[in-house]
């Protein structure tokens, strides 16, 4: 048995944690399915899904299994050793992408660190030195590393870290003029999510992520899609790439991949792996037994029909109710996105004050999520039930209804 406790509460975290979030006013203690109990065992509903990780929800019966299973056998080895967990987990990213070959992290960052990576090396072994531009759109986000708030797009993020790291170039999303014009030879890669969840739900155009393939081909750049937040079956699709029906050089996931177990994974081909041969990256949890035996887990129970349906269905449920929901209370001025990945942009009076309707949700015993101060994002489980859905929305409307008639 552990050591009893001593008792914690939010003013602590005033007190004891760096100072770079501001949490909520209640503190989680336990989760089930989608819902959420706070220290004084009052009921939530999550529409937030842990910023779109908990694709399962929370202690799904496959996921605990697979969790108990291996951390009876074994938690980490480090990458000195390969382990079975990895390998069968990349066997069934493998078999389900574009790839043939995998690097696991352990977050979105990490990813997208290693991609970025890949990127500037590929392009100083086929340039000798000269192509290592990275393209990336405006308002994106791709971690908080410095290389990659370097090449996401919210100056926010990377300014007052001194020098940021050279050779990014920022373009407007889904402007496919601006990137013909910025894309060069020099270019080693064009960064793009297929829809921009921090920056707030914006889904990239079709022909925009046509021609992006197309110009990086033409160019011989890279096309690397982040989509730690699309990816999962977050869209209905296992990646949204699958949606658009355009491949991606690169691919990285993350959140949803280990259902709230840290886990990340860059995907690519063959060709391209072939550029980080041993000792030029790395990662010492990177690829664990116990993560992979999670993130295997899922991905058995996500990659199926009945799963990837389920959220097309549950979007449509999402949409029709916060579109009345909008026209009923002036307060959102449509609904965007795809899947479980939902945006409902503030209409006019209501631009700069998502936060508001957050904490007046919170009062309502909800868990919604914003993307930036103007739109309200919804990442629930994949799988939440009809009731649930309902009964948070319920939850919004009353949170709705309070603050615009206030
Ligand atoms: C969340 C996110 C990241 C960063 O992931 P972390 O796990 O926080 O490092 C990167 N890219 C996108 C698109 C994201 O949504």
């Amino acid at each position: 048995m552990s050591a009893p406790q001593f008792s914690v509460q939010r003013t602590d975290f005033d007190q004891i944690m760096v100072p770079n979030y501001a949490p909520a006013a209640f503190i989680p203690v336990r989760g089930e399915g989608s819902r959420i109990w706070d220290q004084a065992g009052r009921e939530l509903i999550d529409f937030s899904g842990g910023i779109a990780v908990n694709a399962l929800g929370h202690g799904h019966p496959a996921l605990m299994q697979a969790l108990m299973e291996q951390a009876n056998k074994l938690w980490h080895v480090s990458n000195i050793y390969t382990n079975e967990p990895a390998l069968r987990m990349a066997r069934k990213l493998v078999d389900a992408t574009f790839a043939d070959r995998v690097f696991f992290a352990n977050s979105g960052a990490e990813a997208n660190e290693a991609a970025f990576k890949l990127a500037r090396r590929y392009g100083h072994d086929v340039s000798g030195g000269s192509r290592y531009e990275i393209i990336a759109a405006t308002n994106s986000f791709h971690g908080r590393t410095l290389f990659t708030v370097s090449v996401g797009g919210q100056p926010k993020y990377s300014e007052g870290f001194g020098p940021k790291i050279e050779g990014i170039t920022h373009v407007p999303y889904n402007d496919l003029d601006a990137l013909k014009a910025a894309i060069s030879e020099k270019t080693c890669a064009v960064v793009l999510e297929p829809i921009q969840g921090e920056g707030g739900v914006l889904p990239c155009d079709q022909a925009y992520l046509q021609g992006a393939r197309d110009l990086c081909d033409q160019y011989g750049a890279l096309l690397v899609f982040d989509e730690v937040q699309s990816g999962v079956g977050r869209t209905g699709h296992l990646y949204a790439y699958m949606h658009y029906g355009i491949t991606p050089d690169v691919l990285t996931t993350a959140k949803s991949i280990g259902g709230g177990f840290p886990l990340a994974a860059m995907l690519t081909t063959d060709k391209l792996a072939a550029h980080l041969s041993v000792g030029t990256h790395g990662s010492t949890y990177g690829g664990n037994p116990l993560g992979c035996a999670i993130g295997s887990a899922l991905l058995d129970v996500v990659n199926t029909p009945e799963v990837l349906e389920g959220v097309k269905t549950r979007h449509n449920r999402f949409r029709t109710a916060l579109e009345a929901m909008g026209s009923k209370y002036g307060i959102f001025s449509g609904v965007r996105g795809m899947g479980l990945l939902i945006g409902a942009p503030l209409s006019e009076p209501w631009k700069g004050r998502a936060k508001e309707v957050l904490t007046a949700a919170n009062e309502e015993s909800l868990m919604v999520l914003q993307a930036g101060p103007d739109v309200i994002r919804f990442a629930p489980s994949l799988v939440i039930s009809e009731a649930d859905i309902d009964e948070g929305l319920a939850r919004l409307e009353r949170a709705v209804a309070r603050i615009t008639q206030a």
